[in-house]
């Protein structure tokens, strides 16, 4: 009984997980499912320059099955393990949620590993976790980020419960997608930008997707509590994707720059379009652009409501 239990640890600890497909997709709802406890998985593309950022992405599993810390090692030689970078009381705001992370000395190492687990003893499950050669947070570690008046207008709607199965963290997600606008329409974040002191993000029971009022420094944007309902009919992703592809889209128009000497927003078509065009190209970039509801979007989306702007 004692020789196979150390058969079976020694099967194990040979059998480390090594470029889990699902894990390097791009697509955080393939998902690695691990095991409760400490968990260890290496990315072994015999890597020949330094990997200087890395992202982490949440599934859509819920938040128990996150990792609140992690370790990540790189090795020369696939024996001998360095510890590259160490993150503890981390907390994805959403699920589908990347967590970007900086290594202050990048190395040529051939190899990384990385190793996770759960708060409490839970399965780990991880969506994605990407290595890049190039520092993301690079320019951008001074962003001013808004401040976030969240608010829920209709609390006992079905669209305002699910929110909070995607959303954990509503703050920090609006946060997150501000700055990734920014990153988008400008170089850095010494870039002149619009000042956008606040986002009052509203979730409420209306017949329509959303829209966003007020200027710059005091933005607001009302995200429609029956149009939650109707995305995540389809799935929690579903859901991710058009929260995200919509909060991209309203947040272009705190902080884009507006034509200057023809006419207005509903005075001129051509101003119209600059706005509008210019939302959907940065949430095209993003990669939260859906052509089959791209009418619905600019429609049902704008129309009479975002003529205030
Ligand atoms: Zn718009």
């Amino acid at each position: 009984m004692l020789i196979s239990i150390s058969l079976l640890l020694c099967s194990c600890q040979a059998k480390l997980p090594v470029n889990v497909p699902e894990l390097s997709d791009g697509n955080p709802t393939t998902c690695f499912v691990g095991t409760e406890g400490v968990n260890k998985v290496i990315f072994d593309e015999q890597y020949t320059v330094p990997i200087q950022s890395y992202k982490i992405y949440s599934s859509g599993e819920t938040p128990v099955h996150d990792p609140p810390a992690w370790t990540l090692k790189g090795s020369y030689d696939g024996k001998n393990w360095v510890v590259v970078d160490e993150r503890k009381d981390q907390t994805f705001c959403s699920r589908y949620q990347e967590i970007l992370c900086s290594i202050t000395k990048p190395s040529n190492y051939k190899q990384y590993m990385l190793e996770a687990a759960t708060a409490v003893g839970d399965t780990l499950v991880l969506g994605d976790v990407v290595l890049f050669d190039e520092n993301l947070n690079a320019g951008w570690e001074d962003f001013k980020y808004p401040e976030i008046d969240y608010e829920v207008i209709d609390p006992e709607t079905k669209g305002a419960a699910i929110y909070e199965d995607l959303v954990q963290n509503p703050d920090e997600y609006i946060r997150y997608h501000a700055r990734k606008v920014a990153e988008i329409l400008f170089y850095s974040a010494k870039d002149t930008m619009n000042d956008v002191q606040k986002v009052h993000y509203t979730l409420k029971d209306y017949d329509g997707v959303s829209a966003k009022s007020g200027n710059p420094a005091n933005t607001s944007i009302v995200y429609s509590t029956q149009h939650i309902e109707k995305s995540a009919n389809e799935s929690l992703y579903k859901l991710d994707f058009e929260t995200r592809g919509v909060l991209f889209h309203e947040l272009v128009h705190a902080y884009q720059f507006e034509p200057k000497g023809i006419g207005s927003y509903s005075t001129n078509k051509t101003f119209w379009a600059c706005i509008e065009g210019l939302a959907d190209a940065v949430r095209a970039q993003a990669g939260y652009f859906d052509m089959s509801t791209r009418y619905a979007a600019s429609l049902l989306g704008h129309g009479k409501q975002l003529i205030k702007e």
